[in-house]
């Protein structure tokens, strides 16, 4: 199979450079798993364009549909490989090699999530008593009891972002003592965060609450918002030797090129913030960075009506 170009992950960042490149006229393969950040979101709030919000499902469906309508082919299946070929590349996917001129990794990433049974979290998820994004969705916790699961410079940083919000924050140590030096505790003290130790086990969802037990008892929440860092999905590309920051996101220039011609990244695989906008914004860049180094290779030229190309 030959496509001009091939995008692996079909989220925000994926999706909206198979919008561009179909209608570049270029041949763009999306190899998508499922799953993904974007739809995992119970209801965006803050994604521009939906006064009354999007649910991350409704939302990829409507780009995966618009790529669609454009051109683009929408594969489902598990990117396991990418290999030099050439100058571009093979990627593969359920024992089938997609040959390629470029390929763009829009593979995001995934929030570790605490100790619980899935079923529990993904209910608390869809419920609004987990959350894992306070600039998304913070808002909606707004003078509510919130708890932060995670300790250390993460941890403290979420805490105080998350007292704009809301007064009564709590800063719950996943797995021990808390980690924290003496002055991230005063910081913490200073803006009337409670510390409290862990670790944080039997977590249990209630009616309109969440509870965690921690050795000091079982305490109750609104919402708790794990801050357990996150797993970047970059694992294709490392045996391409590419360039890697050391929690292993990818490094690219302004155009979203990587050091390896041909091979481009967007959105939350990149370091960067972690938005539907900005995954967005870097899915058009790339796609429009695609489109002109092609045309450097070989010129992107449309055959005069009533003549077909050889
Ligand atoms: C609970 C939650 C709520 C959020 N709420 C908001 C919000 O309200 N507003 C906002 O702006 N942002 C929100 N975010 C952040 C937002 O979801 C991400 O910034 C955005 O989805 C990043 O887009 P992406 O395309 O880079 O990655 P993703 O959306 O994660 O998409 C990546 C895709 O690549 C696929 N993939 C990965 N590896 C492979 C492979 N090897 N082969 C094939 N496919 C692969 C994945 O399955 C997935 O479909 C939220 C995040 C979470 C977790």
């Amino acid at each position: 199979m030959f496509t001009d170009v091939v995008v692996i992950g079909g989220g925000p960042a994926g999706l909206t450079a198979a919008i561009y490149l179909a209608r570049f006229h270029l041949g763009v393969t999306v190899i998508d798993r499922g799953g993904g950040r974007a739809n995992s979101i119970p209801r965006t709030r803050n994604h521009s364009g939906f006064p009354d919000g999007i649910t991350g499902a409704d939302l990829v469906e409507r780009m995966r549909t618009q790529a669609v309508n454009y051109g683009a082919i929408n594969e489902i299946g598990e990117a396991t490989a990418i290999e030099r070929d050439g100058d571009g590349f093979v990627v593969w996917a359920a024992g089938s090699g997609y040959r390629c001129c470029a390929v763009l990794l829009a593979t995001g990433a995934a929030n570790n999530r605490p100790e619980m049974d899935l079923n529990d979290h993904d209910a608390a998820l869809s419920r609004g008593l987990l959350r894992y994004c306070p600039i998304c969705d913070g808002f909606e916790v707004t003078d509510q009891r919130v708890a932060v699961i995670g300790t250390g410079e993460h941890g403290s940083r979420e805490a105080n972002f998350l007292r704009s919000y809301t007064a009564d924050v709590t800063l719950i140590a996943p797995s021990g003592p808390h980690d924290l030096n003496a002055d991230q505790r005063q910081t913490l003290r200073d803006a009337g965060v409670d510390i409290v130790d862990g670790p944080c086990v039997n977590i249990e969802i209630g009616d309109d609450d969440i509870v965690l037990e921690v050795p000091s008892g079982r305490r109750h929440f609104a919402t708790a918002y794990p801050a357990l860092g996150s797993r970047i999905h970059s694992d294709l590309a490392k045996p391409l030797g590419v360039e890697m920051s050391d929690d292993g996101c990818m490094v690219v220039d302004r155009h979203q090129r990587t050091d390896i011609p041909g091979l481009y990244a967007a959105g939350d695989v990149v370091f960067g913030l972690d938005q539907i906008s900005h995954a967005m914004g870097e899915g058009g860049v790339a796609a429009t960075t695609i489109r002109n180094d092609l045309a450097e290779r070989r010129p992107i030229r449309r055959e005069a009506r009533g003549q077909s190309p050889d």
